[in-house]
C-alpha cells in the first residue's frame, strides 16, 4: 500500500486528538505562515510525503477548530466520529453518485436516508429528494421545483420556454429571510427585490396576519430556525392560508428542521408536513462532515421534472436515479456519511443531540444573565444573543474572546443592538465546556472596557 495513506491517517488522527487543547481560532503566527503556499506552480513533481507534511505543518494550524467542543460561531456543527470515518471510507471508494450504475451503494444509501429523514422529521411518505452541497443548494433545488410546479399549473413549461413571457409568480418571504434564499431566488430568475416581504415580530418570526393575499401563482418561503434567535415562522397558520389559496410553501430549515426530530422541540415545527418543499443541512446540526444537505419535495414529480437530465450515453434505470433530483451530475457520495450519522444516533440519539445542544444554549443564557449580561432572545432552540454593554464594548469583548482562544463566537446586529451570537450545534460540546466558557466570557467582559 502507498505509504501516503498511513501518513495521512497519522496526521488526521493527531489533529483530532489535539483539537480540544488548541486555540479555537488559528494564531496570528499560523495565519502568517500561510504565505508558505504562495509559490508558482512547480515545473516538476513533488514527493507525496513532503506534500502531506506541508499540510500538517502549515495547514492544520491554520484551520478553525470547528470540530472541537467550543466553537459556537455561525451555525456550523461538528463531525460525529462515525460520520467522519464513513467519509474517509467514501473518499477511498471515490464513487460518482450520479447514476445507480456508477455507484449502487450510493444510490441505495440515498434511498434509505431519504426514507429515514422523511420518517424522523415527520414529512409525508410520498416526499422525494436529493443530496446537495448545503442548504443554499437545497433551497435553490426545492425552489426550482416550486417554480416548475407553479408555472406548469398555468400551462407554462419553464424548462423549455424559460421565464421570458412566462406568467408572473409572486414570491413571499419574511423580513428575516435567509440571504441564501434570496440568492436562490435571484439565480432562478425570480428576483430578490421583487419579493413581497412580510414583517416579523421581536423574535424574527413572520407575522402571519400580515401575509398578503395568496393565490395559486404564489410561492411562500418560510424559515424554521432563525440564524440569530433560533425562532420559527408560524408554519401551521401560514400553511393553512397557503393551502386554501393553492400557493406553494417552501421551508428553509437549514438547521432548525431537525427540531422536528426532538420531542421537546417538535412544537416549533407544527404544521411542517403541510408545506410543499423543505431544505435541511446535514453538515450543521446532524454533525456530518461538509458538504452535505438534502432538498425535499412533497410531490417528487416536480423535482424530477425540474432536474431532468437525459443523453443517449447515460444509463438511467427504472429505480430512482440520483442525478434526476439534483442540479449536479457527477458528485461525491455524501449520503454515506448521512447514513452513518443517522444509524449511529438512531431516533433517540438524534432527539438527544438536539435536546442536549438546546439545553446548553439555555445554560449559556441563564449563566450569562446571572453574571449581569443581557440576553436579547427568547432561547427556544440552540441560539443565544448576548451583549456586554454598548455596541463598542460588545464588539471589543467579542474580539477579545476570539483572540483568547478558549472558544469562538461571532457578532451580529439584532434589532439595532450589537450582540454576540452563541450557536450550540456540535455533538462534542459538554456541560464542562459550557461552564468553562461562561467563566472565560465573564472574565473577558469584566476586563475589557
Ligand atoms: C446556514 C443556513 C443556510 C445556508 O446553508 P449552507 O449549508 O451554508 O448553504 C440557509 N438558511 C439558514 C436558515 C441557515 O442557517
Amino acid at each position: 500500500m502507498d505509504p501516503v495513506f498511513k501518513q495521512a491517517h497519522s496526521i488526521a488522527t493527531n489533529y483530532i486528538s489535539q483539537i480540544s487543547s488548541r486555540n479555537v481560532a488559528p494564531t496570528l503566527e499560523a495565519l502568517n505562515a500561510l504565505n508558505h503556499f504562495d509559490i508558482d506552480l512547480p515545473s516538476n513533481s513533488t514527493e507525496p510525503q513532503s506534500i502531506l507534511h506541508e499540510l500538517e505543518v502549515f495547514g492544520s494550524p491554520a484551520t478553525v477548530a470547528t470540530t472541537g467542543s467550543r466553537y459556537f460561531g455561525f451555525v456550523v456543527g461538528g463531525s460525529l466520529p462515525v460520520a467522519l470515518a464513513a467519509n474517509w471510507i467514501t473518499a477511498a471508494w471515490d464513487q460518482n453518485a450520479a447514476m445507480r450504475v456508477v455507484s449502487p451503494i450510493s444510490a441505495k444509501l440515498e434511498d434509505v436516508c431519504l426514507k429515514w429523514i422523511i420518517d424522523v422529521i415527520g414529512l409525508p411518505k410520498e416526499t422525494g429528494g436529493g443530496f446537495v452541497t448545503g442548504a443554499s443548494m437545497a433551497n435553490l433545488t426545492a425552489l426550482a421545483a416550486a417554480r416548475e410546479a407553479v408555472l406548469a399549473r398555468q400551462g407554462w413549461n419553464v424548462k423549455a420556454q424559460g421565464l421570458f413571457g412566462a406568467p408572473s409568480i409572486t414570491v413571499v418571504v419574511s423580513d428575516e429571510v435567509h440571504s441564501t434564499v434570496l440568492k436562490a431566488l435571484s439565480i432562478l430568475g425570480l428576483g430578490f427585490e421583487r419579493v413581497v416581504r412580510v414583517p416579523t415580530d421581536s423574535e424574527g418570526r413572520m407575522i402571519s396576519e400580515k401575509l398578503p393575499n395568496l393565490d395559486a401563482n404564489t410561492i411562500v418561503c418560510l424559515q424554521a430556525g432563525n440564524v440569530n434567535t433560533g425562532s420559527f415562522d408560524p408554519i401551521d397558520s401560514v400553511c393553512k392560508k397557503a393551502k386554501e389559496a393553492g400557493a406553494w410553501v417552501h421551508v428553509d430549515g437549514a438547521f432548525g428542521l431537525w427540531a422536528a426530530a426532538c420531542s421537546s422541540k417538535q412544537y416549533l415545527t407544527k404544521g411542517l408536513e403541510h408545506a410543499d418543499s423543505w431544505a435541511v443541512d446535514c453538515h450543521k446540526w446532524l454533525n456530518t462532515p461538509y458538504d452535505c444537505a438534502v432538498a425535499l419535495v412533497k410531490d417528487p414529480v416536480h423535482l424530477r421534472s425540474a432536474m431532468t437530465i437525459n443523453a443517449p450515453y447515460l444509463v438511467m434505470g427504472s429505480e430512482r436515479e440520483p442525478s434526476q433530483y439534483v442540479p449536479e451530475f457527477s458528485r461525491r457520495a455524501r449520503a454515506v456519511e448521512v447514513w452513518a450519522a443517522l444509524k449511529y444516533l438512531g431516533k433517540s440519539g438524534l432527539d438527544n443531540l438536539i435536546e442536549r445542544t438546546c439545553s446548553y444554549a439555555l445554560a449559556f443564557s441563564v449563566g450569562l444573565k446571572k453574571q449581569g449580561f443581557l440576553v436579547h432572545n427568547d432561547v427556544v432552540l440552540n441560539q443565544v444573543l448576548v451583549s456586554f454593554g454598548g455596541s463598542e464594548k460588545t464588539k471589543a469583548v467579542i474580539q477579545a474572546i476570539q483572540q483568547e482562544g478558549t472558544l469562538w463566537c461571532s457578532g451580529t446586529t439584532w434589532h439595532g443592538i450589537t450582540a454576540m451570537r452563541i450557536s450550540v450545534s456540535s455533538w462534542a460540546t459538554t456541560q464542562e465546556d459550557v461552564d468553562l466558557c461562561i467563566k472565560v466570557i465573564t472574565e473577558i467582559a469584566r476586563r475589557v472596557i
